[in-house]
């Protein structure tokens, strides 16, 4: 394996000074070296094709003891000096101090292709960021992070990667649902590839702290080498440092309400500061449009971080991120400009990225009016948002409303619900919306065309994520190996896989896992 290491952000930053892997308040310094755990019977048991051949590995390679050794933690890289970072993090509201790191281990940052990317493991092995926790991964959760990242990349969502699946072959202690059944599961290991994995926490720790001297070097490390775009140096260049973060956040999240995907732990610690979807833990998919659904029955309660609240979370998250900056600049009034920006910007990109979903290409009066009806009327019975969207683009111009809605009659859960006023405000819904195209200067092809790039075909619904881990457990890894195919063109029509295309069987509606996931992972 030619790998080319070329590690800065060891070099640059400091380092803890204790290489002893034991779990302590790590002050002073941005991570700390630790070595991964040796697994008892590492195998691997997926790779992306794709991300392996963007990091310049050959099939031989991937077929190499070499790479399933230091894919899965059994052997570090030569000249290469693993670690884990520091950070910290607000969860679920609350400021809870020094998290860390504590099952994620940086094998090296490398160039590949005129790009650079830091490799990641997850579940490596315990850490000095730990904590009271194991610092492994289980198979499912693992599964689903290999498999997620590489379709919200395929879908255009910013994300962190995902290289390569092992298994460690070492038993793993889970409570699954926190109900005081604890059982075994087979552990595994991902490896994880992004630019930078830094973190709103990995600033936060440090203003927390009060060590300004440590914020400065990691904000003026990180727009040294990640912020092109910031051309400024000294307060001004944290204030751009500081849009750049919001501008990209925001895209991010544009996206997620675009796809549907709902992360379910959107703490600050779990915000990229690269604007990546990072830590794929409980997250979901709608099905039904329900804007307050929540994949994570953690936070059933509250659902702070239900579908439709994503859009402020990252807001609130994004005042946590400037409180962290703010000693560096002494000045609120910047802040507070960039933090009211995020409202407006967010409601004009929003309605353009709506208006692109039902094929709108002009932005007239009445728009939003028409995209908040629609919002209204999908969660009159359930219906589930991709195929309501992508089956849209089948409604022509010419149609009458009965015709159109006959389009998207496969969205609804149970059809004969679709009657009286929920008929009824379908009926005028789509009355609306074709007299609305009639104001287009597209014909019905363009107008699909259009919307099919932005509506996918295909999503990694919940229960299909647990279909690939239940064939997993049982050894059978063709499953993985077929969604992730399939997720790798989720705009386009594939024939032979219409049974993706579909409804969330009855089955999957309560089964852990498809529509219940806790943090357990
Ligand atoms: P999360 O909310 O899952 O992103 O995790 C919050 C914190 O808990 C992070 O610092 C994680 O590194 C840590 N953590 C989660 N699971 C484990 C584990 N099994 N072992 C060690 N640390 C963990
Ligand atoms: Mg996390």
């Amino acid at each position: 394996m030619d790998i080319k290491i070329s590690d800065r952000f060891t070099k640059e930053l400091p380092a803890d000074p204790n290489r002893n892997n034991s779990r302590r308040q790590v002050l002073g310094a941005c991570f700390s070296y630790v070595k991964p755990r040796v697994p008892g019977d590492p195998k691997l048991v997926h790779v992306s094709a794709e991300m392996a051949a963007n990091l310049g590995f050959s099939d031989a390679d991937l077929r190499s003891d070499a790479f399933r050794d230091v894919f899965s933690g059994a052997r570090v890289l030569d000249g290469s000096d693993p670690y884990a970072m520091c950070y910290g993090g607000h969860q679920f509201g609350h400021w809870a101090g020094q998290l860390g790191d504590g099952r994620a281990i940086n094998l090296a940052e490398i160039e590949a292709r005129g790009e650079r990317w830091t490799l990641q493991l997850k579940g490596a092995g315990e850490t000095p960021y730990s904590r009271s926790a194991d610092g492994l991964a289980v198979l499912r959760s693992s599964i689903r992070e290999h498999l997620c990242s590489e379709a919200m990349y395929h879908l255009g969502v910013p994300t962190t990667r995902s290289l390569s699946l092992c298994l460690s072959g070492d038993e793993v202690m889970r409570d699954m649902l926190y109900d005081g059944n604890a059982a075994f599961e087979k552990g595994a290991i991902v490896c994880r590839v992004a630019p930078s994995f830094l973190r709103f926490g990995n600033f936060q720790i440090f203003a927390a702290r009060g060590d300004m001297e440590n914020l400065k070097s990691l904000v003026d490390y990180t727009i040294e080498q990640h912020f092109p775009e910031v051309l400024e140096r000294g307060k001004q260049g944290y204030i751009d440092f500081f849009n750049s973060v919001l501008d990209r956040t925001l895209k991010m999240i544009i996206e997620w309400q675009r796809v549907g995907f709902v992360h379910g732990v959107m703490n600050t610690d779990n915000m990229s500061i690269l604007g990546l979807t990072i830590d794929y833990g409980p997250y979901g998919w709608l099905e039904g449009y329900d804007r307050d659904w929540t994949p994570n029955t953690t936070d059933a309660q509250h659902a702070r971080y239900r579908f439709g609240h994503q859009p402020s979370v990252a807001l609130w998250n994004l005042y946590q991120l400037a409180n962290a900056l703010y000693p560096l600049v002494e000045d609120t009034a910047p802040f507070e400009q960039a933090l009211q920006r995020y409202k407006s910007d967010f409601s004009i990109a929003y309605a353009k990225m709506m208006a692109a979903k039902i094929g709108l290409s002009k932005r007239l009066e009445g728009d939003d009016q028409l995209r908040g009806s629609l919002q209204a009327t999908l969660g009159l019975i359930e219906t589930d948002m991709t195929i309501f969207f992508r089956s849209l683009s089948q409604v022509g111009m010419d149609m009458q409303a009965g015709q159109a809605l006959a389009q998207v009659l496969e969205a609804f859960y149970d059809p004969e619900a679709l009657e009286g006023a929920v008929k009824k405000a379908w009926l005028d819904w789509f009355g609306a919306y074709l007299l609305r195209l009639q104001e287009e200067a597209t014909n019905d092809e363009e107008r699909k065309t259009a919307m099919d790039l932005v509506n996918p075909k295909y999503v990694l619904r919940n229960y299909m994520a647990q279909l690939a881990i239940d064939a997993a457990d049982g050894g059978d890894y063709s499953v993985i190996e077929e969604l992730y195919e399939l997720l790798r063109k989720p705009y386009a029509e594939q024939s032979g896989s219409e049974k993706w295309f579909a409804k969330r069987p009855e089955w999957a509606r309560h089964k852990v896992g498809c529509s219940m996931l806790s943090c357990s992972s």
